[in-house]
């Protein structure tokens, strides 16, 4: 296995934005995908970092991911708002949505805003960031319309996506509590990673075209083709199946229906709830509560190996600490991007330098 290479955090944000410049995204389109893709790496989710360009750069390249789109409004009731992405920009859209969300919340108390049609959104977790960095909780059901990856419980044969769940909650004076993970065992982009590294994948995580479980990445992504197994057994197969429901179809989204697929596009719908903590009136119970239930989980006694308790969220900020100034980013997906910006370079006449100029 190949050692990661080591690339300046700054340099590659910037290299990034520049790659979606080259594109024809405009100067915010540009900025919020590069640092939305920079943080998703420096969070520790290489998943959905810089190794989804060379598939955004594909489903451009067919004509799927269109550039420079505004969200439109579908339904507006005040308080419960759907809108199309226009296959745009999955983190332009994304962001917009969650603008759009947080001025209804804070209008109404509460908002609950559907996102359809929209181009992968990449990590969830960042607009439940946006959102409490304006002191806003919020739940998204994410689910995502592209090639099904997950068995549901008990069956050996793929058939949902790795629908997303998150919740964020906003603290004060204190770092906020963000779950978001996948409804898969793993996140397919860790496989991808695997699979550029040529490393195996985990125990328990994937089954191969016959239903048996197996460690080959390789099955995700070359004929005969697996399948991931679901978070949790049934617990975390239900929850997908929410995520397609509640995320996507009971506002109009499309699930993975095979009608719904489109050669290299991967679409994601969101269905976000966005609230103001304090319009519960009990906002003092709230803070003095959730600080001493936090200190009294983590008073448990550990399991055996010592490890930290950490409280959702907390594996993250580590991460972008260790991460601020230098990625470790594997090879193969180094060597995609420096394709990558050849395929930009011949399209659009462009001069962007290989992704592998920014090694530290
Ligand atoms: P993961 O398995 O790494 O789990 C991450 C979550 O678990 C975070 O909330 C993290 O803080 C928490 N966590 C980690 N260690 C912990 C510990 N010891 N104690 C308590 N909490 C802990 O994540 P994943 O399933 O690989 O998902 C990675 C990312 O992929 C997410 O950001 C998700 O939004 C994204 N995703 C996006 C799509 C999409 O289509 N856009 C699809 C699937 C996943």
């Amino acid at each position: 296995m190949e050692p990661d290479l080591m690339l300046d955090t700054d340099a590659i944000r910037g290299w990034t934005y520049d790659l979606w410049r080259a594109a024809g995204s405009n100067d915010e389109e540009a900025r919020i995908t590069a640092d939305h893709l920079i943080m998703a790496n420096m969070s520790g989710h290489d998943s959905h970092g810089l190794s989804v360009v060379p598939g955004y750069v594909r489903s451009l390249m067919s004509d799927q991911l269109q550039l420079n789109q505004r969200i439109s409004i579908v339904t507006d009731t005040g308080s419960l708002v759907v809108v199309d992405g226009n296959r745009g920009m999955g983190q332009a859209a994304a962001a917009q949505t969650m603008t759009l969300a947080i001025a209804r919340a804070r209008a109404h108390g509460v908002a609950i805003v559907g996102l359809k049609n929209a181009h992968h959104i990449g990590r969830v977790g960042h607009w439940a960031e946006q959102a409490m960095e304006e002191g806003f909780a919020s739940v998204h059901f994410t689910n995502v319309v592209s090639r099904p990856l997950v068995a549901p419980h008990n069956g050996a044969q793929a058939r949902l996506g790795t629908n997303p769940l998150t919740v964020g909650l906003p603290r004060r004076d204190a770092p906020p509590i963000l779950l978001d993970f996948a409804t898969s065992a793993i996140a397919v982009g860790k496989i991808r990673v695997a699979y550029y590294k040529k490393s195996p994948a985990p125990e328990g995580v994937l089954l191969d075209a016959q239903g048996a479980p197996t460690t080959d990445p390789a099955v995700m992504y070359e004929e005969p083709l697996g399948a991931l197994l679901a978070a949790a057994g049934h617990k975390g197969y239900a929850l997908g199946l929410v995520c397609d429901l509640l995320g996507a179809a009971i506002f109009g989204g499309d699930t993975p229906l095979p009608a719904h697929l489109r050669k290299n596009g991967m679409y994601n719908n969101m269905l976000v709830i966005v609230f103001d903590p304090g319009r519960f009136g009990a906002q003092d119970h709230y803070e003095r509560e959730t600080e001493a239930f936090i200190d009294y989980v983590r008073s448990a006694k550990r399991a055996p190996g010592g490890a930290d308790i950490l409280m959702p969220g907390e594996a993250e900020r580590n991460y972008r600490t260790a991460r601020a100034r230098r990625l470790p980013i594997d090879a193969g997906t180094v060597a995609f991007l420096d394709e990558t910006a050849k395929t930009i370079n011949g399209a659009r006449g462009s001069k962007l330098p290989p992704a592998s100029s920014t090694i530290a």
